[in-house]
Order: structure tokens, then C-alpha cells, then sequence
């Protein structure tokens, strides 16, 4: 049998979406056919380095074979049983993620708001149940700018006016401090706090990466007050910052993470809380649950991923080429990159906006076969595949330097 002949150009096909789609995104005009480890290939068989990497849920390149192998195994054997039955993959997941993690147990869910949601639920659950808090009192504290995903509870303490507009009534029970401020921090806990939930860096706000000491403030500071921290590593975790968590490197151990993206391999969303024993305890049958939380093509997957972090050599990849991110982009300051933050194979880069926004940086880049996606205004992120090599990555940036060079 022969490949069916394709008719559909790429400008074809995002023709078509615009009637049938909606339109809560705006794409780059690229319509990806194919993808194998750093590199993926459009329908007219171009190929781009991919720097963004599925905002972290590829973080072990496309179709990583040790990740492909595990699925398509788990795909000829078994793949859902709801949790109303045991699956035989679900047991070894929990294990070796809490034990990659240094917590006690583990939630699995699906998509990163699940996580969040699931988060939330298990920290108000605990503060009536173990804190004492009054019924329906407990409050979370949450940081300014913050990204935790789409759902109305979410949404309610975003301080996006785009993520929030017209979604209201919201979920009342939160508090906003600024990021990066402990003295806000401690004046917004109280005997009604349940959490501090936080993003150890806050991704989508630009990579923003809090003071040294900041994060073992937070752990302090909930100490003292008797609440829970929970860490939202959904883009930070699994590799991307040069440890398994970021919270690593401020040595923080959280009472909860919350972990998503990365963990299912780019293959299949898989999320997770995992936390200490008291606190995901306060859960008994019945009181959550999700119908695909941990199915075993999930869990297959989602042990896999483990795997490869187990050894650490992800991690000392996204530390080690981190040192040529860094290096490069430092290059490019006062060369139309006004400043950047990095941590790992992770950065927010402010573009001079005089030479374009971010979004039409991203288009220059994606013309030279880049792609890469801007956050707010002018700043682009790059977070590309922990299997990017140092060549690639000097490649990229080197085009990054043509493109605010040449200026359009
Ligand atoms: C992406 C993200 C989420 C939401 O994950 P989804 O899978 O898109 O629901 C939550 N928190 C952080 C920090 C994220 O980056």
C-alpha cells in the first residue's frame, strides 16, 4: 500500500480550522506533521528546532524511545480500568514517584489545573479536619502573576485580567500577595490558612525566578503558622531547572508538589499530587477521584518518565547546558535583549521593544526554523528539550542574534 497522496497545504489547514476551532489560541502559522527529539517537521516537510518544547511537557525530546516503547508495551496489554478496579502498573508509579520526590504518597489526576484543583480540595480538606479551621474559613494564599491553569476555581485568583474576564462569579477563599515578598506573605497567614500555594519560578510570568531565600522563607514561614506549602512544579519539576524540583535548590522539602506536563512523557497527560501522608490522608473513598487518574497507559508512561530521571542524567544535562544558555543570551545583552532570567534549560528573555514584540520575534525565529513562544509584551521563553545538544542550542541562539541583528 502506498502513502495516501496529501492534499491539504499548511495554509490550507489553518484555513480550515478558523470556522470549525475555536479561537482561545493564536498559533504560529506552522502546521507540525511529524517530530523526533529536538526537531519537528511541518506538512511541507520543513524541519525547526524546537525551543519550547510543549511548555515543558516534552521535556525528554519527541517521541523519546524508552517513552514510546513503554506506551506502545502498556498499549497491546491494557489500557483503562477505572479506579473503580486495581490496575497492575499503578502501584510501581505511586512508589517510584514518591520516591523520586522524597514525599509519602501520591493523587494521580491528569492534566495540571486537575492537579491544582486536587490540591486545593486536599489543603481545605486538611485544615478543617487537622488544623481545626472553622467550616468553609479556610483561605490559600497565592502569589501575583501567578499560572495555575484554566478552571473557574483557578481563574479566580489569577491576576490576569485576560485569564479572569468574563468568567466570574469567582471562587471566593484566596488571597494574592506579591511574589517574591516574604513581609506580604507572613501578614496574609492566619489561623484560617490552609496553604501557601506558590510557583517555586513563575513560568508563564516570564520565567521569574524569586530571591535567593525566598523559598525557604515560604517553608518557614508556613512552619510557623501552621499551614501547608504547596509547591506547583507542573512546568518547573522533572528536570527543567537542572534538579527534579526547583524547590531543590533552595534544599525546600514542600508538604505537597504538584507535578504535571513532563510527567506524562509527552505522550499521554498524566498529573500528580504528591504529598506527605497526612496530608493526602484526609481523602476516603468516595470524597475525589477521576476517571482516567491513573490509568495504566498513564501510569506505564508516567513510571517511565521516572526512570530516565533516576539516574540524574537529565538533570546534569539541564544544569550543564544551562551554563551555554546563559552564556549565550548574556552575549546578546545590550545586542536587542534588554535582560533575561535563566535557571537551568529555562529562560524569559526581554526583547528591546523597539526591534518587536515577542510574538513577532517568535515569527522571525520561526522563519529561520526556530520555535520558540512569547510570554507578556516583548519577552520570548526558551525552554527547548532536555536532549537539545550544546550545538543545537548555540545554533539557536546564534539565529536569535541574526533575527535582533537584522531587526525584521
Ligand atoms: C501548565 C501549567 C498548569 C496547568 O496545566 P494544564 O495541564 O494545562 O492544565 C498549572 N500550573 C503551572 C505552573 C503550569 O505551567
Amino acid at each position: 500500500m502506498t502513502a495516501p497522496v496529501r492534499t491539504r497545504s499548511s495554509a490550507d489547514l489553518i484555513r480550515a480550522e478558523e470556522p470549525v476551532l475555536a479561537h482561545n489560541y493564536h498559533p504560529l502559522p506552522v502546521v507540525v506533521a511529524r517530530a523526533e527529539g529536538t526537531w519537528v517537521e511541518d506538512v511541507e516537510g520543513r524541519r525547526y528546532l524546537d525551543m519550547l518544547a510543549g511548555y515543558s511537557a516534552l521535556n525528554f525530546g519527541h517521541r523519546h524511545p524508552a517513552l514510546i516503547e513503554a506506551a506502545h508495551r502498556q498499549l497491546d496489554t491494557l489500557t483503562l480500568t477505572s479506579r473503580a478496579f486495581h490496575n497492575d502498573r499503578l502501584a510501581e508509579f505511586a512508589e517510584s514517584l514518591a520516591e523520586l520526590t522524597g514525599l509519602d504518597m501520591v493523587l494521580p489526576m491528569n492534566t495540571g489545573a486537575e492537579a491544582v484543583e486536587s490540591g486545593i480540595k486536599v489543603a481545605r480538606k486538611w485544615a478543617y479536619e487537622v488544623k481545626g479551621v472553622p467550616a468553609d474559613r479556610a483561605t490559600i494564599v497565592v502569589a501575583a502573576g501567578n499560572f495555575h491553569g484554566r478552571t473557574t476555581t483557578i481563574v479566580s485568583f489569577s491576576t490576569d485580567p485576560e485569564a479572569r474576564g468574563g468568567f466570574g462569579p469567582f471562587t471566593p477563599g484566596f488571597r494574592v500577595v506579591p511574589y517574591n515578598d516574604l513581609a506580604a506573605l507572613e501578614a496574609a497567614v492566619d489561623e484560617t490558612t490552609a496553604a501557601v500555594l506558590i510557583e517555586p519560578i513563575q513560568g508563564e510570568a516570564g520565567v521569574l525566578i524569586p530571591d535567593e531565600g525566598y523559598l525557604r522563607g515560604v517553608r518557614e514561614v508556613t512552619r510557623r503558622a501552621g499551614c501547608l506549602f504547596i509547591a506547583d512544579e507542573i512546568q518547573s519539576g522533572l528536570g527543567r531547572t537542572g534538579r527534579t524540583l526547583a524547590v531543590e535548590h533552595e534544599d525546600v522539602m514542600p508538604d505537597a508538589v504538584l507535578l504535571g506536563k513532563a510527567l506524562g512523557g509527552g505522550i499521554v497527560p498524566v498529573s500528580a499530587v504528591v504529598a506527605r501522608r497526612e496530608v493526602l490522608s484526609v481523602l476516603r473513598p468516595g470524597e475525589h477521584g477521576s476517571t482516567f487518574g491513573g490509568n495504566p497507559l498513564a501510569a506505564a508512561v508516567g513510571s517511565a518518565v521516572v526512570e530516565l530521571l533516576r539516574t540524574g542524567e537529565f538533570q546534569q544535562r539541564a544544569a550543564e547546558l544551562g551554563v551555554v544558555l546563559r552564556d549565550g543570551l548574556t552575549a546578546l545583552v545590550g545586542r536587542g535583549v534588554l535582560g533575561f532570567r535563566a535557571r537551568g534549560l529555562w529562560a524569559g528573555v526581554d526583547i528591546d521593544p523597539a526591534i518587536g514584540t515577542g510574538r513577532e520575534i517568535s515569527r522571525r525565529l520561526m522563519d529561520r526554523g526556530i520555535l520558540v513562544k512569547d510570554t507578556h509584551g516583548s519577552t520570548i521563553r526558551l525552554a527547548p528539550p532536555l536532549t537539545v545538544t550544546a550545538a543545537e542550542l548555540r545554533s539557536a541562539l546564534g539565529t536569535l542574534g541574526e533575527v535582533l541583528r537584522v531587526g525584521s
